[in-house]
């Protein structure tokens, strides 16, 4: 592969800038859910286990260049503390004396925190200036922030190139997954692919069907297939203006030999709130004053047996409108079909995006996923095939 992890590095005694994504909820000055420090914990341990000296940088919220003290990192502190089972010094700027300063105190053991990298606003330009001020406080780079690694930014990017550049343990978890998804996977391969709109996940259709074996096209956007194929979907969300590229897809697909599978049968309803009164009907067969809100049984019955046949699985959206029951029954259905398929052994499945990672632990099978990816756009960016330039630095 091509990127360096923390094995290929001699650490001992080296000072490491680790580019780490700690955007955690704060309320009232105190951490109220540590799930992304509790990911880069393994990475931090693994510097000060070899004699390194772990130096953190970090982007919070977005302060757009300037000092904005409710973005400060600082109130962090206790929190690393308690994860890391270290002790977390703490420097009020990324660069300069101060920071030099505090990284030439820094006792082998101790973490030290540099404050929030986005306060300067070299750093969403990549600015070299920033990235060799940045270097200047360290031996290696170490990037554990896949979440940010679409953004070419100085911590990103630009300071990758001035130093010894390697992936943290969360970093290489994520590529080592996303590759087996869609690198070089083991096939056939089927791709689900749900949500609201085509429109936000054109080019991640595109890509798909050059990539996959099995398409599954559910949700909303499923809607503006059945509309291009002179389905009248009634109420159902619906992007008209899309159809035209909806039937391109479709003939691209049939070029590429991936095989398209659209919801056979639907869910309808003339409301949209839980428990509304509902029927089953073929997926032509919507009446003009109701809304397609979910997949159907026949439809589940067809994305089952796609994944039994199948040695991967790569999901992004849900196969209907998840938040309200009974609307969440396909979802279900597919996704504990593929937890089952996962734990037995004979499914990759990997998963990612906000309402996917929700919809998936909702159903309670996110814990079976081979892994679910919680990087959010740089996830959908790696499935629309487009090289990420925070990974592409890390090249050897
Ligand atoms: P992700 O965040 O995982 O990328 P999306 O944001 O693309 O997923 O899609 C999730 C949204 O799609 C959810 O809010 C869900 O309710 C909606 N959705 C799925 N199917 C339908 C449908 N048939 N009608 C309306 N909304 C739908
Ligand atoms: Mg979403």
């Amino acid at each position: 592969m091509g990127w360096n992890s923390l094995d290929d590095m001699d650490l001992a005694g080296k000072r490491v800038l680790v580019r780490v994504d700690i955007n955690v909820p704060v309320e009232d000055g105190k951490v109220t859910d540590d799930t992304r420090i509790q990911r880069i914990a393994p990475t931090i341990a693994d510097i000060r286990a070899k004699g390194g000296l772990p130096v953190l940088l970090a982007h919070f919220g977005r302060p757009k260049g300037k000092v904005v003290a409710e973005m400060s990192l600082q109130p962090l502190v206790p929190a690393l503390e308690a994860v890391f089972d270290a002790s977390v010094m703490f420097c009020a700027d990324c660069r300069g004396p101060a920071a030099e300063a505090a990284v030439a105190a820094l006792q082998e053991g101790e973490v030290l925190l540099l404050e929030n990298t986005r306060f300067h606003a070299g750093e969403e330009k990549n600015d070299a200036a920033l990235a060799a001020e940045m270097a200047k406080l360290g031996d290696i780079y170490c990037n554990d922030a896949f979440s940010a690694a679409h953004r070419a930014h100085a911590s990103t990017e630009a300071l990758a190139q001035l130093l010894p550049a390697c992936a943290g343990r969360l970093m290489q978890a994520e590529l080592t997954a996303l590759e087996s998804a869609l690198g070089q996977p083991q096939r056939p391969v089927t791709a689900v692919v749900g949500g609201a709109k085509v429109s936000t996940k054109l080019e991640l259709l595109g890509n798909l069907v050059e990539k996959v074996d099995t398409l599954v096209i559910g949700g909303g956007m499923a809607n503006t297939f059945l509309a291009a194929q002179g389905i009248d979907v009634g109420k159902s969300l619906c992007e008209h203006e899309m159809t035209p590229t909806a039937t391109e897809i479709l003939a691209k697909a049939a070029d590429t030999g991936c095989t398209i599978l659209l919801p056979s049968d639907v869910v309808v309803a003339r409301e949209f709130k839980a428990g509304a009164e509902n029927e089953t009907l073929a997926a032509d067969a919507c009446p003009a004053d109701a809304m397609i809100l979910d997949a159907g049984p026949a439809t589940v019955a067809a994305v089952s047996d796609a994944l039994t046949a199948s040695k991967t699985l790569i999901w992004n959206g849900p196969m209907g409108a998840f938040e309200i029951a009974p609307f969440d029954a396909a979802t279900n259905a597919a996704a504990s079909k593929a937890a089952e398929l996962t734990k037995a052994g004979r499914l990759i499945s990997v998963a990612g995006g906000g309402d996917t990672v929700a919809a998936l632990n909702q159903a309670g099978a996110a814990e079976s996923f081979t892994y679910i990816s919680t990087a959010g756009g740089a996830f959908l960016e790696w499935m629309e095939g487009k090289t990420l330039p925070g990974v592409a630095a890390l090249g050897q």
